[in-house]
């Protein structure tokens, strides 16, 4: 798959870069770390909102390497106000979405990976617990047959800048509100394992102390299976979160549902799972997208409580969401009763709790294409910023992301 096909941005920088840039342009120590400051602190979105330098030394610095913040062009926020779907433009006109979810009473949210056991909140704590979910490619090239991301085809992936870009443009947004990003997710558009160097330089940046500084255990990367790249995860020395998504016990039928899948996926991911666990000492979790006469019913939940027992992890039961691949939506029932074997089997489990699906923010239903027609570049302009939604509606078809 293609590296980054546009040019590197500020947002792109370690603080090293950051230091070695400075001394390159001969400029004053100091001035890495105000570069930093404004940067992680400020959210500037012009380069003359960097004020913590001179604007002979801002002009320097972003001639040699451009600020690219990303752009707003749309956003839509769900009924009840706590998910916010952003429709964002990078620097060369590229189209992705990104999600805020929050949680008013500062609690985890059920069922999203890495969340409900990690840093036990303060009950007394009112603070919202705010999640941006990212995206680290246009498009996406693995063609899970129920995502509508993956029914768009794979356009180019991001660049770390881009993906930090995303986070910083929603910390802006909270900033105005006196609230703040508590938790990321690698769960958008894309495959993040697809996009390995990009996907861990921006972790590095978005962890790091001097740049956005937020605890890694606060992060959770999804895959749909890139067992190389888990491997690799593995060894990188980072605490974050690893979700996995299985979606079926039986080679064959994920093979169906994960079309790139290899024909061992399941044994392979359980292995590179427990080399995950072994190598950070980080529970993983399984995703599991429940697809309505595919995969929900009580016959296949067996055999995948099977294959988990004994294994520290948790499992998500994610209902599909309606995308343009037709699928149904499981039944309530089927939900249930799915839930009870995996948890009669002692498997830790939860059922996601939809936010934003009318939307089209949920899982499995990002996209930056209606009918897949692409957005063209002189329309983006031309869109307004959507206001918030009255009651639902019935949706035409398809929207938005991912690793379900
Ligand atoms: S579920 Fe994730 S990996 Fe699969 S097509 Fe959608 S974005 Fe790609």
């Amino acid at each position: 798959m293609s590296g980054p096909a546009v040019p590197r941005s500020l947002y792109d920088l370690l603080p090293g870069d950051v230091d070695a840039l400075v001394a390159e342009l001969g400029l004053p120590k100091f001035r890495a770390n105000q570069l930093l400051q404004a940067l992680y602190h400020e959210f500037p979105a012009s380069p003359e909102e960097l004020r913590q330098l001179p604007a002979e030394a801002r002009a320097a610095v972003t001639a040699r390497c451009p600020l690219a913040s990303a752009t707003e062009v749309r956003r839509v926020t769900s009924d009840d106000g706590n998910t916010t779907k952003l429709l964002l433009r990078m620097a060369d006109g590229t189209l992705i979405e990104t999600v805020l979810m929050q949680y008013p009473d500062g609690q985890a949210h059920p069922g999203l990976p890495g969340e409900p056991d990690d840093e036990p909140r303060n009950p007394a704590s009112r603070r919202p617990r705010s999640t941006v979910c990212v995206s680290t490619q246009a498009g996406c090239a693995m063609g899970c047959v129920f995502c509508a991301t993956g029914q768009m085809g794979f356009e180019r992936n991001l660049t770390a800048g881009e993906i930090v870009s995303q986070v910083i443009h929603v910390a802006k947004f909270l900033k105005s509100r006196g609230e703040h990003v508590t938790n990321i997710v690698f769960m958008g558009m894309g495959e993040p394992l697809a996009n390995y160097t990009e996907t861990v330089r921006a972790v590095r940046i978005l962890t790091d102390p001097r740049c956005f500084g937020l605890g890694q255990r606060h992060i959770t990367i999804s895959t749909v299976g890139v067992i190389r790249g888990i491997e690799r995860l593995a060894e990188e020395g980072l605490q974050v979160g690893l979700a996995i998504s299985l979606h079926s016990p039986d080679e064959a039928l994920r093979q169906r549902l994960v079309p790139t899948a290899s024909p061992h996926s399941v044994q392979e991911l359980l292995t590179a799972a427990k080399r995950f666990f072994k190598a950070t000492g980080r529970r993983v979790s399984f995703e599991y997208a429940l697809v309505g006469g595919e995969n929900d019913s009580p016959e296949t939940a067996r055999p995948l409580a099977s294959l988990l027992r004994g294994t520290p992890t948790h499992v998500n039961l994610i209902p599909v969401n309606p995308t343009a691949g037709g699928f149904q939506r499981p039944s309530r029932a089927n939900v249930l009763a799915f839930e009870a074997v995996l948890r009669e089997a002692g498997i830790n489990c939860t059922v996601r709790v939809e936010k934003g699906s009318e939307i089209s923010a949920a899982c499995g239903q990002l996209r930056t294409d209606e009918g897949n027609a692409i957005i063209a570049p002189d329309e983006i302009s031309a869109l307004p910023v959507a206001p918030r939604r009255g009651p639902r509606q019935a949706q035409p078809s398809p929207a938005p992301s991912q690793h379900q």
